[in-house]
């Protein structure tokens, strides 16, 4: 889009104060993503949770110099103010206006499950033929619709959106502001079926986007929907699809033959599939559908369905050499996988970068455009470093206005060494397939292995939310990063959870938060176990101690009167309740009252710590537990005379007491997906998956032995794979022989012989189409981390905690 403030302000009739000039190309919701200031508007969108207004500041603070909001707050100077009634609904009518001024093709998807991945798919089958928009993500909100509707530009010719509802009444607003030419319905499933009384009632309120359609694809094998669609649109093209032979569009042949033939009306179209579950094979039978109705060629369709990738959008982030951090998006490279790319790399406060970019290959605008915007958004980065890659990009390196260095391949890049120099920098590697810049991330990265802990930073968001929800809105919440986080790395999980606004950070011991803060990371952070010769870096890095005796107590004052710290000093008081570890007994709180009276510092909180929170036969102890607890803190804080935070639940107590949440929660193994009680867990997203490759395949002659001191032999021609993790990973020496089992496609395979130190055998006689080169789970979903930490005798914690340094860890959000 592209419109003057004084335009939008007319569309909506909205009141301006401010430049009426200022051009507007791009709307941002969430201040923290903001890629673009130049000509982009910051919306302060107020929702039931949260407050978009506070974020103004933020937003005005990153540069912003225009501000959508409905109340106008004069002390921010020198800012275009666009005042409206409703911040949400001046978004719909301005989407609504801007799709109805456009003059394309347009798909509009709806449907419970596999809307992305189907909207993915056809966008990588048609980026090529037409210039095409589609929403980023999954954008099909009240608010994500519209903001998706407004990336259209007059160039696309093509644009794929996806509608999503969950409550009744929805798809009016929705369908008001984009009316779709090609409808297409997927699956529908129970997903949201919550907020309605009945199937029909849903099914009624989903076609309602087809009102003006000319085209409608659904799946035929549902009768109530194709009864619905039947009586309200008859007059439309109506094409089914399924796996029912009355559809237009179905499977033919029998599943398990080589290739599968579609039957689409009168005509036959065959080609290999490599995955056939029923969702696939539906949504593959959608695209097909939606394909032929573009008119592309039954060649073609095959060829461009052969070549769909998974769709596993996704990001890593890398630890690389020379304390750098890699970024590494080789996907896909189109303009908006690089603005997403540029979002996240902006999530770091790494104040050095650089980047690597390739020739992009977007049929949207010419490429004079094209390079312009993108110079354009890359200068706005203010990168140390540029590095193009490729005979297009290069042509253009004048647009560039950070040190740029042009190379025709990436192994001319390589070669010239200049990336190995950077040092202490975020490097992001943005590079379309055919320039295989993940050998430039081979050579960049610091640990080579196959075997790596994989964390998904959006899965420990996940579990971290479904906590709160279980939460007043007002409790705080303080993530327990101790121990490198649970071995999961302690400053890229407190870097994300800062963005994310965490309130507090707790850590065991002063150094793990004097890294912290080395990094860059302004949280306020506790330290669980302030030890005596540490009290001098807690004070200088503004950590704050957990007081648990008179002694630390003492110390602790004396260092910082010492320090020369003239303000009251923030301190945690624990309290002993029942776990016997460390804090002030009942008996102490008198005297903890006088010496507090006379020593300038601040109490921030009052806290203790359940032993048995997880065990439900200690129910009775741990009430007892908290009801000591109370009485003590409430005596406290009455005879202080000002009123600290008091906290005392850990990630079970969270959920097994939950109205004991005072002002503070401890969040800790919950956040990683983990909960002993079954109801939990299933609402929870497993974060961490340990996983390598099989290095070797061999089959081992009936009564020949495997590995150390003979401990297995076989009892027939065995299929033996070793894979390259060992105890000196962090696997116990004590699961080999048969206790602990490993994943492999899908199915389980049993450790055979003594583990090594760097290595492993396993049987995987049971696992079809094994080959080397295979990935192997050490845990995450088969086995689950719980039955791995079950083979080791173990808790999670432990399982966690004990994997080696030397595993690489990768970060990835999807
Ligand atoms: C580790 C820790 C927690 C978190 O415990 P989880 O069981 O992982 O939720 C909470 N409070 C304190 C004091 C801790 O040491």
């Amino acid at each position: 889009m592209k419109y003057t403030v004084n335009d939008i302000a007319a569309i909506t009739n909205a009141e301006i104060i401010g430049d009426k000039d200022l051009i507007i190309k791009n709307i941002a919701f969430d201040s923290r993503i903001i890629y673009a200031i130049k000509n982009t508007a910051f919306i302060a969108i107020n929702t039931k949770k949260n407050s978009g207004e506070k974020f103004i500041e933020s937003a005005v603070d990153r540069g912003i110099k225009v501000i959508i909001s409905e109340h106008h707050y004069p002390q921010f100077e020198n800012i275009t103010w666009i005042i409206v009634e409703n911040a949400v609904q001046f978004l719909q009518k301005l989407a609504k206006y801007h799709s109805e001024h456009s003059d394309l093709k347009s798909i509009g998807i709806t449907g419970s499950n596999g809307k992305t991945i189907l909207k993915e798919w056809i966008y990588q089958c048609l980026w090529n033929e037409f210039p095409t928009v589609k929403s980023p993500k999954s954008f099909n909100s009240q608010i994500g619709l519209p903001l998706s509707l407004l990336q259209i530009n007059k160039c696309h010719k093509l644009g794929i959106f996806e509608v999503g509802i969950s409550m009744p009444n929805e798809m009016e607003t929705l369908e008001n502001m984009f009316h779709p030419q090609i409808g297409l319905l997927t699956h529908i499933g129970t997903a949201h079926a919550a907020n309605f009384s009945s199937e029909e009632e849903l099914i009624n309120e989903k076609i309602k986007l087809f009102k003006d359609s000319e085209v409608i694809i659904y799946n035929g094998d549902n009768l109530l929907v194709d009864k619905k669609i039947k009586e309200l649109y008859s007059s439309k093209k109506l094409i089914t699809y399924g796996f029912q032979k009355n559809n237009d569009v179905f499977v033919k042949t029998n599943v398990k033959d080589e290739n599968i033939v579609v039957k689409y009306f009168e005509e036959e179209i065959s080609f290999p599939v490599h995955q056939r579950d029923e969702a696939t094979l539906s949504n593959a039978l959608a695209l097909i559908t939606v394909l032929k109705e573009l008119n592309i060629s039954n060649e073609s369709i095959i060829e461009k369905i052969n070549a769909l990738k998974a769709v596993e959008m996704r990001l890593e982030a890398i630890e690389g050499i020379k304390n750098n951090i890699i970024i590494n998006d080789s996907f896909n490279l189109d303009l908006d996988s690089l603005k997403t790319a540029l979002q996240f790399l902006n999530e770091y406060k790494k104040s050095k970068k650089s980047l690597v970019l390739t020739d992009i290959f977007d049929v949207n605008s010419n490429s004079k455009e094209l390079y312009e915007e993108v110079s354009e958004l890359v200068n706005e980065q203010k990168f140390d470093s540029v590095f193009l890659i490729g005979e297009e990009i290069t042509q253009f390196r004048e647009l560039f206005k950070s040190n740029t260095f042009t190379f025709i391949n990436t192994k001319e890049l390589i070669d010239s060494k200049h990336v190995t120099e950077i040092e202490n920098q975020i490097i992001l590697l943005k590079g379309a397939r055919k320039f295989e810049i993940e050998k430039l991330k081979d050579l960049l990265e610091l640990r080579k292995h196959d075997t790596v802990l994989e964390i998904n930073l959006n899965a420990i968001l996940h579990n971290i939310n479904y906590h709160k929800s279980l939460l007043k809105p007002s409790t705080k919440m303080m993530a327990m990063v101790k121990a490198n986080a649970y071995g999961l790395g302690s400053y890229e999980i407190s870097e994300f959870l800062q963005h994310h606004h965490i309130d507090y950070l707790g850590v065991a011991f002063a150094d793990e938060g004097v890294e912290l803060r080395k990094k860059g990371i302004t949280t306020p952070i506790v330290v669980m176990n302030p030890e005596q010769h540490s009290y001098d870096t807690i004070i200088q890095y503004n950590l704050e101690p957990e007081i648990y005796s008179f002694r630390v107590l003492e110390l602790f004052y004396e260092a910082a009167q010492k320090s020369g710290h003239t303000k009251e000093y923030p301190i945690h008081i624990k309290l002993e309740t029942g776990m016997h570890r460390l804090g002030f007994k009942e008996n102490e709180l008198d005297d903890l009252i006088q010496t507090l009276h006379h020593k300038n510092l601040r109490v921030q909180s009052i806290f203790s710590h359940l032993s048995s929170s997880d065990v439900p036969e200690e129910r009775e102890f741990t009430l007892k537990q908290l009801e000591t607890f109370s009485k003590n803190s409430s005596y406290l804080i009455e005879n202080i005379g000002y009123q600290p935070m008091r906290h005392i639940l850990n990630s079970s107590g969270i959920t097994n007491y939950t109205e004991h949440q005072y002002d503070m929660v401890r969040i800790g193994i919950g956040m990683l997906g983990e909960s002993p009680t079954p109801e939990i867990q299933k609402q929870l997203r497993s974060s961490v998956s340990f996983k390598t490759v099989i290095s070797q395949i061999s089959m081992v002659e009936n009564g020949e032995s495997v590995g150390y001191s003979r401990k297995y032999k076989t009892n027939h021609l065995t299929k033996i794979a070793t894979i390259p993790v060992g105890y000196a990973d962090g696997i116990p020496r004590l699961i080999g022989n048969l206790v602990g089992n490993v994943g492999v496609n899908k199915t389980l395979a049993p450790i055979v012989g003594n583990i090594c130190m760097d290595m492993m055998m396993i049987n995987v006689d049971e696992v079809q189409n094994v080959k080397e080169g295979d990935k192997v789970t050490i845990f995450n979903a088969k086995p689950s981390l719980k039955e791995f930490a079950g083979y080791c005798k173990t808790i999670t914690y432990e399982v966690l905690t004990s994997i080696s340094p030397r595993v690489k860890r990768i970060y990835i959000k999807d």
